[in-house]
């Protein structure tokens, strides 16, 4: 992946940072994006291109905002970079019965899991295709694919996502840019910890408890999916040998929705 920049969305953390991390490892220079002490995100910086060679750089922008993606594109069009990997990453969950859920976390959820994605590829696609190439990966989750109960804006925005990668899949068919969008299951991230930390105390659990009490009921492998593994599917999405798969939903769930 040498001479080509990722940006990745919300990669101060989780997923995020295992796909960073992966796509450095294969050459790619990175941008970084995510909320965070700075000091803790320069470290990140900083150890991401000392360990791999490539250049890092990190944007700040809050993608809630399609103001604020509009700005972040300019400034990197300013810098003199391409996006030429965009992976649409920064989610964030809020867990309560539909009647209960409030407003302004509906809100938060789709801005961020969904808009923010249609906004990131409306700025980085006229660049792909003035330089002939492109990758998106939209991290879903297999919430895109099946529901669960108290979760109405996250399945509800992760559905929208797998939707806006058909329709980013069939616009961008007969050029060198794919648009894919990973669907994983539970992955122990400061995302999933929360809802651990929850179980945890609501049950009169152990956290090891509540862990397999939440890989039980739905990852029938009852093992988490790790950042690493993630990386490694979205370095392959971005390799030649991916370049048929166009608007796929692919799992990395152990088993979830084949059930
Ligand atoms: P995480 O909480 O570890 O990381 C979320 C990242 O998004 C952080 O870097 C955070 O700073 C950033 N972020 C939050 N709000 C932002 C905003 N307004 N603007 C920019 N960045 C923002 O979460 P994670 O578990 O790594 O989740 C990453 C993605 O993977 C999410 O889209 C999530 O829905 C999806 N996912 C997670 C799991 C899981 O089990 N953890 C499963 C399936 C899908």
């Amino acid at each position: 992946m040498k001479g080509k920049t990722a940006l990745v969305t919300g990669s101060t953390s989780g997923i995020g940072l295992g796909i960073a991390n992966a796509l450095a490892a294969g050459g790619a220079d990175i941008v970084l994006n995510g909320f965070g002490d700075a000091g803790e995100i320069e470290r990140l910086r900083a150890s991401l291109a000392a360990t791999h060679g490539v250049s890092v750089s990190y944007q700040a922008a809050d993608l809630s905002r399609a103001a604020d993606i509009d700005a972040m594109f300019a400034r990197l069009a300013e810098a003199g970079i391409g996006i030429d990997v965009l992976v649409n990453n920064a989610g964030i969950q809020h867990v309560a019965p539909v009647e209960q859920f409030p407003v302004e976390r509906w809100d938060a959820i789709i801005a961020l899991n969904l808009s923010a994605a249609f906004h990131t590829i409306r700025c980085a696609l006229p660049g792909m295709k003035s330089r002939g190439w492109g990758r998106i990966l939209n991290i879903a989750s297999v919430h895109g694919l099946v529901a669960s109960v108290d979760k109405a804006a996250y399945v509800a925005a992760k559905h929208g996502i797998i939707g806006l990668t058909k329709v980013v899949g069939l616009e961008t068919a007969r050029t060198a840019i794919t648009c894919n969008a990973i669907c994983p299951g539970w992955v122990l991230t400061p995302l999933v910890q929360k809802q651990i930390d929850a179980r945890a105390s609501q049950a009169g659990l152990s956290e090891q408890e509540a862990k397999v009490a939440l890989l039980s009921e739905k990852q029938p492998s009852v093992d988490f999916v790790t950042p690493q593994q993630l990386g490694d599917l979205a370095v392959f999405l971005c390799s030649e040998s991916a370049a048929q798969v166009r608007g796929a939903a692919w799992t990395v769930d152990g088993g979830w929705t084949a059930q």
